[in-house]
């Protein structure tokens, strides 16, 4: 078996680039390892008058273009060189979009599902403390990402501002509305996949009505793509969450299923029946028979196990660092197109810097102008990877880490060495 640490596989993606662009040893260097990292081990007390150690990390990669940006996950699963590769990830995601941060990311080794809402809001107030020294508007933003969401956001908020004694909403995004959140947060990352969606089909030629789509993960990113894809007349062909696995070969009704901006919906999936809809395995669903697959859950999910038996004609990840290197090599041989992460889930942090300005500024959008702009903004860059995709003969992960990957390295020469 390949190696799957998402550290290292997030190292080996940078090669790719660092190689074909010709990069400095120097700034090669400098770009393949985080400026920061921060560990916290730190107490929390449970309902049951006990306390319990929790450890947690905020990873900065660089922060040449500008503060850093990147979610805070909570998952049992989560460790450092997870958080190191989500916050690489985060440095190219924000320079391919070209918003002027650079990449951080954020994690709690823990399942939120096992706490009281009490208890996860104590180990929320605790983890903002522990790594607000790394934390401002001017210097490193959290946003949601798997197991947390805008009510997390809404603690770590009012803890800042509590240290702070006044109100810094620019602090963190994907807060709710009501604080100071931005219309069109909650849905931006699964409708920039969507975006992503038909700009595929509409280079290949292929019509949006009765594309059959497959999508993997059913929280904030899975839902909002299935359901704006099924309102473009897509037709989702079968859906997955942590609990449950679907194959509905003539459509599955998501009005039915649609989970609302409230993310603790996790597991909405769990005893679903419905005509027409057959009870599978999670592995058997990323091999149905579809045009699109949409993997929207977690990591190396697409390897070289089951690269070769994905029918999808293309692939759009949702989800960060969900197909592996070695996948990804069979994948193009096999001529399956796939939008990279960094691409086609930028939705989020697109918003997430939109709303951001909005904060502050102190002066909000509507959300017909917060959805114009990321579609400006993703359909933009998407054209750009394309063109040089097509330019380079290159698959489409490669186009977007050379245009990514240039935009950092620049920003570091033009700033210098200091001292
Ligand atoms: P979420 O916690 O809202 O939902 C995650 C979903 O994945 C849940 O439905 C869960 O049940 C499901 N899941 C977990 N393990 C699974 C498995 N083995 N098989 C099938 N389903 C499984 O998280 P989210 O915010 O939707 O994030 C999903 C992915 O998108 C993550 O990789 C995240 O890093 C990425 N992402 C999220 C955002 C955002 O704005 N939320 C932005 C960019 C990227």
């Amino acid at each position: 078996m390949s190696d799957q640490n998402p550290f290292h596989i997030a190292q080996q993606q940078f090669d790719t680039a660092a190689d074909l662009l010709g990069l400095h040893p120097n700034i090669r260097a400098v770009l393949r390892v985080p400026q920061r990292e921060l560990t916290v081990n730190f107490p929390v007390k449970l309902d049951d008058g006990s306390t319990r150690m929790f450890t947690g990390y905020r990873v900065q990669h660089n922060l040449a273009r500008g503060p850093v940006k990147g979610g805070i996950r909570y998952h049992p699963d989560v460790d450092l060189d997870e958080v190191r590769a989500l916050a690489m990830w985060m440095t190219w995601k924000c320079a391919l979009v070209n918003i002027p941060y650079g990449g951080a990311k954020g994690g709690v080794i823990v399942d939120p599902k096992q706490l009281s809402m009490g208890e996860l809001e104590r180990l929320t107030r605790r983890f903002a403390t522990e790594i607000s020294v790394l934390l401002g508007p001017e210097r490193d933003i959290p946003a949601p990402d798997v197991g947390t969401n805008a009510q997390v956001m809404a603690w770590i908020m009012d803890t800042i501002s509590m240290h702070r004694g006044y109100t810094v909403p620019a602090v963190i995004t994907g807060k709710p509305i009501n604080i100071g959140g931005s219309l069109g947060r909650v849905e931006a990352t699964g409708r920039g996949v969507s975006l992503m969606v038909r700009e595929v089909a509409r280079h290949l030629g292929r019509d949006l009505a009765g594309l059959r789509v497959v999508v993997q993960g059913f929280g904030n990113v899975g839902s909002t793509a299935a359901a704006l894809l099924a309102q473009m007349g897509c037709q989702v062909v079968g859906v997955a969450d942590a609990t449950s696995a679907y194959s509905c070969p003539a459509g599955l009704d998501l009005d039915a299923l649609r989970t609302s901006s409230d993310r603790q919906t996790v597991g909405l999936l769990e005893g679903y029946s419905a005509p027409g809809c057959a009870h599978i395995t999670g592995p058997a669903l990323l091999e149905l028979d579809c045009d699109v697959l949409i993997p929207a859950a977690l990591g190396n999910q697409i390897t070289e196990h089951n690269a070769g038996r994905i029918k999808a004609q293309f692939i759009v990840e949702g989800a960060n660092g969900p197909t592996t290197p070695d996948a990804d090599r069979i994948l193009a041989e096999r001529g399956v197109l796939v939008v990279p992460d960094i691409l086609a889930n930028a939705g989020g942090v697109i918003v997430s810097y939109f709303e951001w300005v909005q904060g502050l500024q102190e002066f909000f959008w509507d959300e017909r102008d917060v959805n114009d702009k990321l579609e400006r903004i993703i359909v933009g860059a998407f054209a750009q990877v394309w063109t040089l995709a097509q330019a380079r003969q290159v698959p489409l992960r490669i186009a977007a880490y050379l245009l990514a990957v240039q935009r950092v390295a620049d920003a570091n020469i033009t700033r210098g060495v200091y001292p």
